[in-house]
């Protein structure tokens, strides 16, 4: 398992770039670093100039669409951009620890509602599958815990490539997958463990019922509207061609207002903002789906709670990277709003958090984990191992303090619920969620 220092999550702050007011075309709005090398000239660079000539400026957010996830030139679409060689690394990367404990989270929710027959763990952007691959071991460990109850698991992946990778690690293919691009549900296999497994372009093909959502730097990915404040009012970001350097983008202002400024607060008092349409909608449909068949949503990301201003960024080989350069060959991602979240769930179920990763991990048990694993293992490599991959997920300086956990759960469940009453009680009483509180088992 890797152990390199994840750059997503890079030592710049994009908060201290400046922001210049200014009317549509002609003036410059900075976000990102210096422009760079060679070879910048890329095929999805082509294909956006050539519709903003066609067309005209667009937004941030259709930008972050078109060079994410462009079915035919998006930078998720058809590579591996995780680990070592890639471009960034994530906590699961890192440690086979951190989904441990994500695996016990979920055994703990499913005890404390009632350990229903069955459930669906649901993962949005999952990757290389390395998260639910660690969670299915601990399933498997705690086999005795879980025997009756039927699970199944569904993975929302726009990216074909990763799909692959996740069939990979996750089925070793033993029995064939079956196939079926034209289809909502675009494969389906059965895990090593022997768990059936589906794999699905967005939410709202995956099947309704009893389910714990997971989401772990998956809204970061999600397209944002920018807006700037100005004299006149807000005022939206867009991208535009450079009229000065040839192949070249620049940010430019929208004369008058634009449909995504509904999205901003009435009371909102920074200066320059970002709002993502797209995590309200999901969110909305998590809430929706939670209140009325139960389970739960545990969301992890790097973010904030609707303090931030200028976040959007790039990465690309582990370093930052100026986000109109070379589109399609960098990661983009901007902060996640956790105030937004929250308030996108509409009060249809509770939210908790966002806490720190550092006290999610440390209330889940790290210290116990790790001190286990170190017990059992005396190859010094691995040891060692070990110890970096705790420093780099609780390190305050490093992951600790940058990754926020929150969650969205059944009113009940805060509440007390039918399942949470024990004999000596006229009443039912709300047991603790772990990672926001200690973990204990009932
Ligand atoms: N959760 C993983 C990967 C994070 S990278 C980890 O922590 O290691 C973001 C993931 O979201 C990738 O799997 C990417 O292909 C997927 N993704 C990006 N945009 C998406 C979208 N709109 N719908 C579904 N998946 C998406």
């Amino acid at each position: 398992m890797s152990a390199l220092v994840r750059c997503r999550v890079g030592p710049l702050c994009a908060a201290a770039r400046t922001v210049i007011p200014s009317v549509w075309r002609g003036k410059y709005f900075s976000s990102g670093n210096e422009p760079a090398e060679n070879n910048t000239v890329t095929p999805m660079l082509r294909h956006l100039m050539y519709k903003i000539k066609s067309t005209g400026p667009i937004t941030v957010a259709e930008y972050m669409k078109e060079v994410l996830t462009n079915p035919a030139k998006g930078y998720y679409v058809y590579r591996d951009m995780l680990g070592e060689k890639g471009d960034f690394i994530t906590s699961p990367e890192i440690s086979q620890i951190f989904g441990e404990l994500l695996g016990i989270w979920f055994i703990s929710e499913w005890m404390a509602t009632g350990k229903s027959v069955a459930f669906q763990l649901v993962e949005l952007g999952p990757g290389r599958g390395t998260l639910v691959g660690d969670i299915l071991r601990v399933f498997s460990q705690l086999g005795s815990v879980l025997k009756n109850c039927d699970i199944s698991i569904h993975l929302v992946e726009v990216s074909q490539k990763l799909s692959e990778i996740q069939a990979l690690t996750l089925t070793e293919e033993k029995v064939p997958l079956e196939r079926n691009a034209g289809s909502p549900v675009y494969m389906k296999g059965v895990t090593k463990s022997g768990i059936p497994i589906s794999w699905y372009r967005g939410l709202q093909d995956v099947p309704k019922g009893y389910s714990f959502y997971l989401a772990h730097e998956f809204f970061d990915v999600l397209p944002v509207h920018k807006f700037q404040k100005t004299p006149q009012g807000w005022r939206e970001v867009f991208i535009d061609v450079d009229p000065q350097v040839s192949d070249k983008l620049r940010f430019v202002l929208a004369p008058g207002a634009t449909p995504a400024a509904a999205f901003i607060q009435h009371d909102e008092t920074r200066d320059h903002v970002e709002v993502c349409p797209d995590a309200g909608i999901i969110i909305q449909e998590l809430s929706q789906r939670i209140a009325l068949t139960g389970g739960a949503a545990l969301i992890a990301d790097y973010g904030h709670d609707g303090t931030k201003t200028d976040t959007f960024r790039g990465f690309c080989g582990h370093k930052l990277h100026d986000v109109l350069i070379a589109p399609g060959t960098a990661d983009l991602t901007a902060d996640v709003d956790f105030s937004y979240l929250r308030r996108m769930a509409q009060g249809k179920v509770a939210s908790l958090g966002p806490v720190k990763q550092h006290t999610f991990l440390k209330n889940m048990g790290i210290d116990v984990r790790l001190k286990v694993l170190l017990d059992k293992s005396d190859d010094p490599s691995m040891r060692q191992q070990l110890l970096h991959g705790y420093d780099m997920l609780m390190n305050p300086e490093k992951m600790g303090e940058r990754f926020n956990f929150f969650a969205l759960l059944p009113h009940q469940r805060l509440h007390g619920g039918k399942h949470q009453m024990n004999a000596c009680q006229s009443k039912p009483s709300a047991l603790p969620v772990a990672g926001f509180s200690e973990l204990v088992w009932q």
